[in-house]
This record gives C-alpha cells, sequence and structure tokens, in this order.
C-alpha cells in the first residue's frame, strides 16, 4: 500500500465526462490498495472566466483591497471541481470528501495571487485517509494568518499536489495532465518533440523557469527540497489501463544524475512571450548607474531578468533589461519620471514584441560549443539576437517575437532532439 497525490489539470477536469473518467481511474486506484489524495485544478476555461469578469467591473490594479478579492473570487473554480470529483467518486461506491484550501488548512503567506504556502496540516487528511476515504483538496489556494483565502500563482495546482505530498510523505506525486509527459519542446509547437522518459530535477527547473508551462516552477522546487518522487502523465489513456502501466508511464523527474538514462547534451528547449525589453540609452558611464535603474525597477517590486549594458562610447552607455510584460509600461513610466531626470540619461525604450527561447540541459556542463552551436543555427535562419544570456545547464536569447515558432524549430532540428 502506498500514499500517492494525483493532481489533475483543467483540461482533464475540462467536463462532467472528464471528471467520471478521473474518478474511475482515482477509484482504480484506490480498490489496489493505495491511499489517495487527489488535487484537482478549475475545470478548464474557469479561471480566466472569473477574472474576466472581475476586470469588466474594474480594470486589474495593484492594489491589496482588489487582489485579495480576486483570490476570493479564482478560488472558486477549485471549490466547484473538487466537490464535483467527490460526487462523482460516491457515485461510483468510493468513500471520498472534499476539502478546499482553508479547510485543511494550507498557510500561506498573505501575497494576493502569488502567495506562497508556509504549512500544511496532515492531521484530518491523515484521519480520513485511514478512514478508507479518497481525500480530495482543491488546488491553487490557502489561507493566509488572518483568515484571507489566498491563490498561488497561474498554474499553481501543481505547487498544491506536490506541498501535499512532501507534507503527507505520500510516496509518490502523480501529475496527471493532457500530454503524456515532458517533452524536448511544447509539442504543440514542435509536433516533432519527443516524449523524455525521464528528466533531471535541475533540468526540469530550468524549463519551468523559463517558460515550460507543463509545471509551475514551484512545485518543481517544492519537489527538490523536499525529494518528492514526481511524475508527469497523460489523464486521457482509458481509465482501466493496467495500474503498474499507468505508473510507469509519462516522465518521471529524477534527483540523481546518474539516473539520467537519455544524457544529451540538450534535453529541452524552452520559450516564453512574457517579457518586454526596455532600454535605457544614453546614460554617463559611471559607478553606480546599474544600481540606480535597477534599484528603483526593484524598489517597485518588478523582476528583472536578462540584463546587458553595453560598451561605452564617449563616456555614454546603454542598459538594456527585461520585465514580465505585465510590468512593461509601469516600468517605462518609473524611468521616464523618476530615473531619468536624475541620471541625465537620454532616453528610454521598450519593445514588448519580444521572446526568449532558451536551450537547457545538464550535458552543457561539460561540452564546449553549445551557445556558439545555437547562434550559428540562428544565423541561418536570419534570426537577428538582441540579448544573450547564460548559465552552467542554458543558454537563453532575446529575439523577435515573431521569429519565436521559426527558432525553437530549428534549434530542436539542430540538437536532435527529433531523433530517438
Ligand atoms: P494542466 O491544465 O494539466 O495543468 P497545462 O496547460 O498547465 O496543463 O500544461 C500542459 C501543457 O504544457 C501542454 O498541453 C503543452 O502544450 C505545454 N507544454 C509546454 N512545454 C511543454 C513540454 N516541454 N512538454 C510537455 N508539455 C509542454
Ligand atoms: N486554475 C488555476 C489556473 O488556471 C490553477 C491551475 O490550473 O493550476 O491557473
Ligand atoms: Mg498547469
Amino acid at each position: 500500500m502506498a500514499l500517492i497525490v494525483h493532481k489533475y489539470g483543467g483540461t482533464s477536469m475540462g467536463s462532467t465526462e472528464r471528471i467520471r473518467n478521473v474518478a474511475k481511474r482515482v477509484a482504480k486506484w484506490a480498490r489496489a490498495g493505495h491511499q489517495i489524495v487527489v488535487v484537482p485544478s478549475a475545470m478548464s476555461g474557469e479561471t480566466n472566466r472569473l477574472l474576466g469578469l472581475a476586470k469588466e467591473l474594474a480594470p486589474a490594479k495593484p492594489d491589496t483591497t482588489y487582489s485579495r478579492e480576486l483570490d476570493m473570487l479564482a478560488s472558486t473554480g477549485e471549490q466547484a471541481s473538487s466537490a464535483l470529483l467527490a460526487i462523482a467518486l460516491q457515485s461510483e461506491g468510493q468513500p471520498s470528501v472534499s476539502y478546499a484550501g482553508w479547510q485543511v488548512a494550507i498557510k500561506t503567506n498573505d501575497a494576493f495571487t502569488k502567495a506562497r504556502i508556509q504549512s500544511i496540516d496532515d492531521e484530518k487528511v491523515m484521519a480520513d485517509l485511514n478512514a478508507g476515504k479518497v481525500v480530495i483538496i482543491t488546488g491553487f489556494q490557502g489561507v493566509d494568518d488572518n483568515g484571507n483565502i489566498t491563490t498561488l500563482g497561474r498554474g499553481g495546482s501543481d505547487t498544491s499536489a506536490v506541498a501535499v505530498a512532501a507534507a503527507l510523505k505520500a510516496d509518490e506525486c502523480l501529475i496527471y495532465t493532457d500530454v503524456d509527459g515532458v517533452y524536448t519542446t511544447d509539442p504543440r509547437v514542435v509536433p516533432e518533440a519527443r516524449r523524455l522518459h525521464t528528466v533531471s530535477f535541475e533540468e526540469m527547473l530550468e524549463m519551468a523557469s523559463l517558460g515550460s508551462k507543463v509545471l509551475q516552477i514551484r512545485s518543481v522546487e517544492f519537489a527538490g527540497k523536499y525529494k518528492v518522487p514526481m511524475r508527469v502523465l497523460s489523464s486521457f489513456t482509458p481509465w482501466d489501463i493496467d495500474i503498474t502501466e499507468e505508473a510507469a508511464s509519462g516522465t518521471l523527474i529524477t534527483f540523481e544524475e546518474d539516473e539520467q538514462m537519455e544524457q544529451a547534451v540538450v534535453s529541452g528547449i524552452a520559450f516564453n512571450r512574457d517579457e518586454a525589453k526596455i532600454s535605457v540609452v544614453g546614460v554617463p558611464d559611471k559607478p553606480g548607474i546599474a544600481y540606480q535603474i535597477l534599484g528603483a525597477v526593484a524598489d517597485a517590486n518588478i523582476e528583472v531578468d536578462v540584463i546587458i549594458q553595453n560598451l561605452s562610447k564617449d563616456g555614454k552607455t546603454d542598459f538594456s533589461f527585461t520585465v514580465h510584460r505585465n510590468d512593461y509600461s509601469k516600468t517605462i513610466d518609473l524611468l521616464k519620471e523618476k530615473v531619468l531626470p536624475a541620471l541625465g540619461a537620454a532616453e528610454v525604450l521598450g519593445d514588448a514584441k519580444i521572446c526568449k527561447v532558451s536551450i537547457v540541459g545538464i550535458g552543457m556542463r561539460s561540452h564546449v560549443g553549445v551557445a556558439s552551436k545555437m547562434f550559428r543555427s540562428l544565423s541561418e535562419e536570419g534570426i537577428n539576437i538582441q540579448m544573450i544570456s547564460t548559465s552552467e545547464i542554458k543558454t537563453s536569447v532575446v529575439i523577435d517575437e515573431k521569429y519565436m515558432e521559426l527558432a525553437v524549430r530549428a534549434l530542436h532540428k539542430a540538437f536532435d532532439l527529433d531523433q530517438a
């Protein structure tokens, strides 16, 4: 007997028929003698629908009273899907109970719309499991110290599932989704993408942080911190497939490098359209400039990603960086109003139509020439590189958004990722 956490994403919970299928699959696992906790997402489209209603009434604004209500609102999507799943399980003859995050309780900080889990109380859940029930816990949400409902950021149900698995010391966390594992890149963009049987935790962390939305990055961080065995697999196989076969399907996230079966130099390609580029041009080249620009940005709680400073000419330099697209106009306004006058810089330029494409692989540590192969392949396609950033196991480039798919496909081929 094992304690296993199943997570089902929005598409997997997308209709009553699909919820019935999830219930049948979960009941199969419970009948096999396992203790099962299920963490569902809201039915597909529901979170967007709810947040859209809020926007109709008042445009998004970064104030706490507004974002508190967004969390109050968006959390209902998961409450509905969880109750529906409990009803479906009960109708399959499987005792089951659903809890909202605050009922468990999943305690978080009070950063509405992007809260972080601080602790999870396992008492109630363990008592129900020991009484033979399947326990359903809403994904995406928790409660702060003042009893306010919080949410964990888009895609946050992955993180709920892994955090619950860590708290319950589960034997495994199975992330059921609408693809049958983690691929060399998004299979919706490159049809030749291949499923990876295993992917190292470090690579998964990079891929998630660089834009592969198959797993929310915080779920991978949790899995790494608490060594939660984690597998990504399909919820679209027939529910009654052999359980041993199902348990070995999909992609396993591994923690030991020698567990890694596929020792490719580059394991995957990630991309991200969520960033925008900002350049402060004609900045006097003297100590403290980076701090004056980026300090002001950080003080406004805006995260900066890729940064470059050009060589100086005539005592002046250009300073460019990327921010999330949602923070684009806020950052430009801030620089124009507060930073430019103090700096004596010439102007602020911006480009929101960029994207970041990254190659990821632990094999890059021991191979030279990987980045140059990337640059060559992009140049052969006539794609201009605007910014570059590297770390031990990844190289990212910022390019014009309109070349994103071309770049991803070209790199996928150049690194032989379509070859088994
Ligand atoms: P869920 O609703 O189950 O959480 P998501 O839509 O959040 O599902 O994540 C699954 C999607 O992630 C897939 O449909 C796929 O388009 C996308 N994706 C992006 N990169 C990858 C990748 N490397 N491997 C697999 N899927 C990926
Ligand atoms: N329902 C939430 C979202 O759409 C959380 C999730 O699906 O993981 O972002
Ligand atoms: Mg998701």
